[in-house]
């Protein structure tokens, strides 16, 4: 039977509670909640005469427009599953994730995507069109069906992971994983019918997507951003009376640096939804002191949807002031429904890995045809090292893989990078750990120098006193930048490897 828990059934809520408020907020004019699932409703007949059987897997590879909210909706509808395309991938990269997910059907107003299917799939192609009419051709030969009936428990959606330490994954989320996160992110960020909500960051994410789906369980409405510049988000921002969106770190950073900023009209911005990726601690004081709406930290990743861990309202944005960890921050609590544990912490301040249960947890990633559940006993590791406060706030101290063991010691590599970049002269840094045959690993660190005069032999002496003898680099390199993916997050293993074949 259908789950009540289901996004088709999300949409017929708003759409009975909210019939004739604003849904899509375009650029020429509002389109309500009530024609928008009639639209839906149309779009998943041509579908379904399209050849779409329930559990076939439909393609989107579209920038940030409202195609992406009615496609997630009417696929549904069809009881198909949505596969969001990552339009950055390299044009191999998107061809081996397409033949893995092997789609029925291919949506793209993007020709990398069209390029990368080879003909191997069926394209519908939306090029050119003004933004809220690419599917109107769809829209128009489709009969009007009713949503197709399935259980909660199948999957809806395969996402695809960041792609940070590897191939991005693809993670497969039923009805009721988003669902259920789309009621916790609704009780968490308090999104209502007033909502205006901007899709600025990337829709092909989990990140902006579980607000997609909260808004429109309550009703409120969405408003695009095609392609994110700090100067078009502020724009939209004052035109659309946006109060609510969600940015990663290093968008932050760039409205922050924006010109622009001081002379735009953000009277009607709220809340602040941020994460996906470790803050500095300089930009989110930055943030806190020059923005004037609510700051919420959701720490998560694509198989748990981000908003597993909320927080950093101001009460949340403690600093922690224990001996090893200086720098650090919370990034919250467990939300609404989650349970975490970390593994292996018996006392407040022990580090472990951050192990997640609860019905935002996902099914698994997809491997020809079937979804690979990961969990024990429904735990999920998570592959992060946290670890909790007497008050329960989490701090996240570093990915597993990236913890450099030198000498016997552990070295979260992050404690080492805030370091290095809150010294003067320096723009941005990391650090990896090379093989050594005597310290077992040897912490190497790249800089991004902001003034040419620094050198190997300041940067130790400045570390002095700041971090433990063990924690200092043992090499330096100076670069011009940084292979941050588009979140702001870097492949360290790569990192190593290209520096141990040198
Ligand atoms: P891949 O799994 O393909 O290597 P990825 O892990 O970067 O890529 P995502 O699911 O997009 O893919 O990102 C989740 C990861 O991002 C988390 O595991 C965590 O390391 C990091 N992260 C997310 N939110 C936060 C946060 N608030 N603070 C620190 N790190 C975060
Ligand atoms: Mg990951």
């Amino acid at each position: 039977p259908m789950g009540q828990l289901s996004l088709v059934h999300s949409l017929e809520y708003a759409a009975a509670v909210h019939a004739d408020r604003a849904a899509l907020r375009l650029a020429g004019g509002n389109m309500t909640w009530g024609q928008t699932r009639e639209r839906v409703a149309r779009i998943g007949g041509a579908l379904r005469e399209a050849g779409v059987r329930p559990g076939d897997r439909v393609a989107v590879g579209l920038a940030n427009r409202p195609e992406y909210l009615e496609l997630f909706y009417s696929i549904a509808w069809a009881g198909g599953i949505v596969a969001p395309l990552n339009t950055r991938l390299t044009e191999s990269d998107l061809r081996g994730y397409m033949d893995c997910i092997a789609p029925r059907l291919v949506v793209s107003d993007s020709l990398q995507v069209t390029q990368a299917v080879q003909q191997k799939y069926p394209v519908v192609a939306i090029e050119g069109a003004a933004p809220g009419t690419g599917l109107d051709d769809l829209a128009a030969q489709g009969p009007s069906v009713g949503p197709h009936l399935r259980h909660e428990d199948d999957i809806a959606v395969l996402f695809g992971t960041g792609g940070t330490t590897g191939i991005p994954k693809a993670v497969a989320h039923t009805d009721r994983s988003l669902v259920s996160n789309a009621y916790h992110t609704v009780m968490e960020l308090g999104y209502d019918e007033h909502t205006v909500y901007l899709h600025a960051a990337p829709m092909f994410h989990i990140a902006d997507c579980c607000s997609l789906f909260a808004v429109t369980l309550r009703g409120g409405s969405h408003a695009f951003l095609e392609r994110f510049s700090p100067q078009g988000f502020l724009t939209v921002m004052q035109q659309r009376q946006v109060t609510a969106t969600l940015l990663v770190p290093t968008m932050i950073s760039a409205v922050l640096d924006s010109d622009s900023l001081a002379r735009t009209d953000l009277s009607a911005w709220r809340t602040l939804f941020y994460g996906g990726a470790p803050i500095h601690p300089r930009l989110l004081d930055r943030a806190l002191a020059e923005l004037s709406c609510d700051l919420v930290q959701g720490y998560g990743m694509t198989e748990i949807s981000l908003g597993a861990i909320l927080g950093a309202r101001p009460h949340h944005a403690v600093r922690h002031n224990g001996p090893d960890f200086p720098l650090a921050r919370s990034c919250g609590r467990p939300a609404t429904g989650v349970r975490i544990r970390i593994s292996g912490a018996e006392i407040p301040g022990d580090v472990g890995e951050i192990e997640v249960a609860g019905p935002n947890v996902f099914c698994g990633y997809w491997d020809n045809g079937v979804a690979k559940d990961v969990r024990q006993d429904g735990w999920f590791k998570t592959g992060d090292l946290a670890f909790q406060d007497a008050e329960a706030n989490i701090y996240i101290v570093d990915r597993a893989k990236d913890v450099i063991i030198t000498g016997g010691e552990n070295v979260y590599s992050i404690e080492v990078e805030r370091a290095i970049q809150a010294l003067p002269g320096v723009k941005d840094a990391v650090v990896i750990g090379l093989p050594d045959p005597y310290w077992g690993e040897r912490i190497h660190a790249l800089v991004v120098p902001s003034s040419p005069d620094v050198t190997a032999a300041d940067m130790t002496v400045q570390l002095h006193g700041k971090l433990a003898g063990y924690k200092r680099p043992r090499s330096y390199d100076f670069v011009q930048n940084l292979p941050r993916t588009p979140a702001g997050k870097i492949n360290k293993a790569e990192l190593v490897h290209r520096y141990s074949v040198q």
